[in-house]
This record gives structure tokens, sequence and C-alpha cells, in this order.
């Protein structure tokens, strides 16, 4: 029998009714003529509470029990589905990620898949079962104990069976009914995608649209597993939501497919840095030991002649999240201590925002660039930082404008029309 996996996140396993609601679709699917593989989140808040009391018990806690406290979440939403369907006359059972097994690394609170074996979910379909519910978010290291992913993992718990089980598709259900042009709560433009590409799509999620998790994504671009994000409070049917799929299935193909933005940037600038070889990982080393994540990264012009000196000197400036500007300033003033670097002063700008525009479409048409800054250029919002990539251009500028950019940027390359 063709197989699907669908996936309800925590809002749509809220409350018993909401179970009911989310069961209903399963049983339309196995009506369908679907075996069905369900991935359960906990119900929303829940985790919270979960991770919020180990903290509370021990601050510097033993990460296994903490894997032990916050995957019960799933074991309960889990439990709740199976009954839900049994009262409608829907044959299927609950797994635990040890029971399935689900096999992941050591690495508590952070695992990683290793392998998920087949043969006991297989035995039961061939029992006649007909649906498998599954508490994502987690699985079992080698030695035995509960490990769980990192917060949103039960996105990727469901690709990773859908990949494992040769899905159809898999159908991811949330609160929200679809991938959007840009943040709808900033312009009512805003405009529901039918079909976005893998790269798109991690594009826009690492850059704030969060409603996958990242690793989900890589995981479904590499194993080419077809997401479809749809809501779980609306009738749907196989076309609702937006399709995440492989490039070639595109035929529509917009130069820009979305604009993405982050509210919270921050911009630093190391003034007078000596210009020589080494320089940048003598700066971004301690950086990245430090957890700062380094996002745009400009290298002024070399200028000679400072303070006397003929050695060239340069100035230094990348942007990172603005939570993380205290971490950046230690780092680098412990390196300047330490005598591995030298620079006159640190320019810190916590008034950033990034605005960046997405498609797969810049690949292959010239001009983006201009268009993009042409627009905001007419709105007089000045760009402090640009960083491109072969399907995406970001620029930071004053958060204060970043409402107008975005409205702007999606006006521009009409997104609001489709095709
Ligand atoms: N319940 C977990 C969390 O809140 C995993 C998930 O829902 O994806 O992070
Ligand atoms: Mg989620």
């Amino acid at each position: 029998m063709p197989l699907l996996v669908m996936k309800f996140g925590g809002t749509s396993v809220a409350d018993l009714e909401r179970i009911r609601n989310a069961a209903t679709k399963v049983r339309a699917e196995v009506a369908r003529g679907y075996d069905v593989i369900v991935i359960v989140s906990a119900m929303s808040g829940k985790t919270n509470e979960l991770v919020g009391w180990v903290n509370e018990t021990s601050p510097l806690y033993d990460a296994r029990e903490y894997d032990a406290v916050v995957s019960s979440g799933e074991h309960v939403t889990a439990g709740l589905m199976a009954l839900t369907l049994q009262e409608m006359d829907v044959p299927a059972r609950s797994w635990q990620g040890w029971q399935v097994p689900i096999q992941t690394t050591s690495q508590h609170g952070a695992a990683r898949f290793v392998d998920i074996p087949r043969a006991n979910l297989d035995a039961k379909f061939s029992e006649g079962f007909r649906v498998a519910v599954i508490a994502g978010f987690q699985g079992v290291s080698p030695e035995g104990r509960i490990t769980t992913l990192g917060r949103g993992g039960s996105d990727t718990t469901a690709v990773a069976f859908a990949a494992a089980f040769d899905a159809e598709r898999c159908d991811i259900y949330t609160d929200v009914d679809g991938i959007y042009t840009t943040d709808p709560r900033i312009t009512s433009k805003a405009r529901k995608l039918d079909k976005i590409s893998f790269e798109e799509m991690l594009e826009l999620a690492s850059l704030g649209a969060k409603v996958l998790q990242t690793r989900s994504v890589e995981l479904a671009m590499r194993y080419k597993v077809r997401l479809r994000v749809l809501s779980s409070f609306d009738e749907t049917d196989e076309t609702s939501g937006t399709l995440v799929c492989d490039e070639d299935e595109i035929m529509e193909s917009k130069v820009v497919s979305g604009v993405a933005y982050s509210r919270e940037e921050a911009k630093l600038t190391l003034v007078t840095v000596e210009d020589r070889p080494g320089i940048a990982a003598a700066i971004f080393g301690p950086l990245a030991e430090s957890g700062v994540n380094v996002d745009m990264i400009v290298q002024n012009i070399s200028e000679k002649d400072y303070q006397g000196s003929d050695k060239p000197v340069t100035d230094m400036t990348f942007s990172c999240p603005v939570d993380q500007v205290g971490r950046a300033r230690k780092a680098l003033e412990a390196a300047r201590d330490a005598g591995s670097i030298r620079y006159e002063k640190l320019e810190i700008d916590t008034d950033a925002a990034k605005v960046s525009v997405v498609g797969i479409g810049m690949r292959s048409h010239a001009g983006v660039a201009a268009r993009m800054f042409s627009a905001l250029a007419q709105e007089g919002v000045n760009i402090k930082v640009i960083a491109t990539s072969e399907i995406k251009i970001s620029v930071l500028i004053d958060r204060k404008y970043m409402e107008l950019a975005v409205q702007a940027l999606h006006d521009t390359f009409e997104l609001d029309k489709a095709g």
C-alpha cells in the first residue's frame, strides 16, 4: 500500500478536541487507501514546561535525564492519538522512539539520526495495522538511553521516517496554511506559495520563517522527500498548503520567490586592524569558539600609514544576532589582551535588521541586486552591509526601516502576483 507520513505540531494536538480533529484527517487518508505513519509533537507549551522543571531541579543537569524528562511530552500525545484513532475504528498503535527503535547518536539534547530500521513497523503494517503513531523529537543512543533531537525536532523525525519508508509525501500539519512570500503581518499582500524548492525553503527557514526546523528541510533535500506544509485547522485536500519539493517540479519560476527578514541583528566594526595574512582567522576563530554566529562579513579597503607606521591597516565589519553582542565583545577583547589581534576601537550598532530576497530564478537572471538596491534607495533606506549567495541577496539596514523595506521589495518583485 502507498504510505504517507503526517506530522502534527504542538498547536495541532494542544488538547483532546484538537487530537480528535487531527485523527479525523488521519482517518480520511486511511480511507483513501494509505498506510500512515503519524508523528506527533508534545501538546503546545508542554516541552517548555518540562524544560523549566529540569532547570529548576538541577541547573547543571545531567543531559541524559534532561532527555528522559523532555521526551515525555511526545509520549503522552502518541498514546492519546493512538487511542483516539482506535475509538474511530482505525487500527493504530503508538511507538516511543526506543521501541521503533529510532537509533541516534549520544549527543543528548542535540542527537542526530543513525538509522531507523523498518522491521518492527513493517511487521505491524502486514498484520493489518493501518497507522503507526510515533513520538517525535526523540530516539535511543547506542548506550540505550533516550535522546532528543533539539527543539522543533519532530519535523526532522517526520522527514526521516518519510525517507526510511519511501513515503509518497510528508505532510506537516501546523497552525499556518502554508509558506508565504513574506510575513503576512508585515504586508497584507503576502501570498501563499503553491510550491517552493528545497533550497529556497532552506534560505527562508534559516532567515526566520519559523515554520519548519532547518534540519528537516536539509534532510528532505538530501533524500528528495516531498514535504507539504498545511493547516490542521482548515478543511484540507490534496491541493492544500505549500509543497516543498525539488526544483524540477516547479514550472513557474519567478526570479524572486520570497522576502525574508531577521529583526534583531547587530553590526560590529573593528576599526584599524592590521591587514596581514591570518588576521581574519585571528578575529573569527575566537568568535566561533565563543559560539557567536557571525553572518555577514565585510573587509574594507586597505590603508597605510596608520599612526606613523607604514604597515597596511583595514576595518573589519561583521554582523551577528543582537543577543550575542556581549559574547562577541568579550571574545574580541580577550584576543586583543592576549596579543593575537590589535585594533583601535570596536564600534557596535545594535539597531540593525537584515532583509533578504530569495529565489532560484536569480541563477539565470541578472540585475536582481540592482532592482533591490534601487527599490531601497527610492524609500530612502540606507544599506550598511550587503551579502550575496547564488540564490539570495541580503542587506543590513536600520531596524526602524525593516517593515518598509520588506514591503517595498515585495512590491518591486511583484510577489503578490502568481506566476
Ligand atoms: N516538542 C518539541 C519542542 O517543542 C519538539 C517539536 O515539537 O518539534 O521543541
Ligand atoms: Mg515546530
